[in-house]
């Protein structure tokens, strides 16, 4: 009688990646990192291609706020203040 270690095997969950690849420098790094430790840039979950996610930019996208608030003010007052 041969014993069977199929019940066993077949319980895992489906981990597609064991690693994640960075999407600035491609380096890779475990799964649960959150930062690159190469380029030290901050990354999030891994996609189905294996890469890590880029998170959102919030401060990049307030600076562009800004400076999108600051010229429309500098348009209006260089150019429609009465
Ligand atoms: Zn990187």
């Amino acid at each position: 009688m041969v014993k069977s270690d199929r019940a066993k095997a077949g319980r895992q969950a489906p981990t597609a990646y064991m690693t994640k690849k960075c999407p600035e420098c491609y380096a890779y790094m475990p799964l649960d990192a959150k930062t690159c430790p190469v380029c030290n840039k901050k990354i999030g979950e891994v996609d189905e291609l294996g890469f890590a996610k880029k998170p959102f930019d919030w401060q990049g996208y307030l600076i562009a706020a800004i400076c999108i608030a600051a010229f429309a003010v500098f348009m209006w007052w260089g150019f429609f203040r009465e």
